[in-house]
């Protein structure tokens, strides 16, 4: 990056840049070379001066929520990455006069778990099924997150995006398309939109049985999934009427190891990182078990990890 678009970058930044930022700490799966800068944004005003100085300069940018669906390549990525601070992190309660339907507007850096910890000191329920999924609300909007049954899409009223083609926007509910572990209709023209807040619907409840249940979930997470290897949570999407963790363990790839990435003994559907696993090596990983599973079965898995 030349010096004098960093000079540029630096005066429209809040926070100071991090040039030459490592991205694996930034990750779950602790995996990824540096990023030229790694920019904390904290309003829509500063995110509009600096996508607008990326055109200028023709300089690459991608968005990192909190990491935990996304595996970063070795060689890092040529250009800024940016994430929400603060600013665009909060928590607002914009509506709780009718007992059945409390409204939040939530800021899309805002991480789950502080998300559901105040859902539960409230008492506002209908967000349970994201305890222990360790994303950002705006990266939950975007893979449409969802558990036991529960998604996002279902409690999303509306949402507040950002995009170089139409500026800031509201959306309501009817206007969003979502899908198994994806928003649809994210992207305006070929722009994806970024998701700045969203507007999610509650229901008062009592706090000692929202907390309960998140328990409960919780401690069927540490049943069923890694619980000390690095790792993305499920690597591919399950195929249609099937579960990928089903189709892997079948075609007995458990435990098979590519330098320092495995198959999760625990949760075939996890590829883990035992300690110093590059991201080659997941990739490799992952193409010997998309193989395996295609010469068993047919069926092709798709990956519902994202790669930076
Ligand atoms: C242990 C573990 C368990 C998990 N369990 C589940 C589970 O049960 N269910 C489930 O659905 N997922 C699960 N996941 C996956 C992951 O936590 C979710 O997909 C989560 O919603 C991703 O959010 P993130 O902020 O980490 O997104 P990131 O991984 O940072 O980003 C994912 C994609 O979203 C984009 N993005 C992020 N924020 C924004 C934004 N504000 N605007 C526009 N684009 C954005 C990024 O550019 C990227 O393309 C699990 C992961 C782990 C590690």
């Amino acid at each position: 990056m030349k010096k004098l678009v960093r000079e540029q970058l630096s005066r429209l930044a809040e926070n100071p840049i991090q040039w030459d930022c490592p991205l694996a700490p930034f990750t779950t799966f602790g995996i990824g070379g540096p990023a030229e800068a790694l920019i904390v944004v904290e309003s829509v005003k500063e995110l509009s001066a600096l996508l607008h100085c990326f055109a200028d300069n023709s300089l690459n940018w991608r968005f990192l929520g909190k990491g935990s669906n996304l595996l970063v390549a070795d060689s890092g990525f040529a250009g800024a990455v940016l994430l929400f601070g603060q600013g665009l992190a909060e928590i607002t309660l914009v509506d709780d006069s009718e007992p059945g339907a409390i409204r939040v507007r939530v800021g899309a850096g805002c991480s789950l778990g502080k998300l559901l910890n105040w859902c539960v000191g409230k008492g506002y329920s209908g967000l349970e099924f994201v305890s222990g999924i360790p994303g950002s609300l705006g990266g939950a909007v975007v893979m449409n997150a969802g558990a036991w049954g529960g998604e996002i899409e279902a409690v999303v009223d509306s949402l507040t995006v950002f995009s170089m083609t139409s500026g800031e926007e509201l959306l309501s509910r009817e206007e969003l398309e979502f899908d198994y572990r994806r928003w649809v209709n994210q992207k305006v023209g070929n722009e994806k939109r970024l998701v700045v807040s969203a507007d999610i619907r509650l229901a008062r409840e009592d706090a000692i049985d929202i907390q309960e249940r998140c328990r409960k979930y919780l401690q069927q997470r540490k049943i069923r999934q890694p619980k000390v290897q690095k790792n993305a949570g499920s690597f591919f999407r399950n195929p249609p009427g099937d579960s990928a963790g089903r189709l892997i363990d079948a075609s007995g790839c458990k435990g098979k190891c590519c330098g320092g990435a495995m198959v999760s003994p625990v949760h075939a559907n996890f590829l883990v990182n035992t300690g110093d696993a590059t991201a080659d090596d997941v990739k490799q990983l992952m193409e010997m078990v998309v193989n395996q599973v295609y010469k068993d079965t047919g069926i092709i898995l798709q990956p519902e990890v994202h790669f930076l």
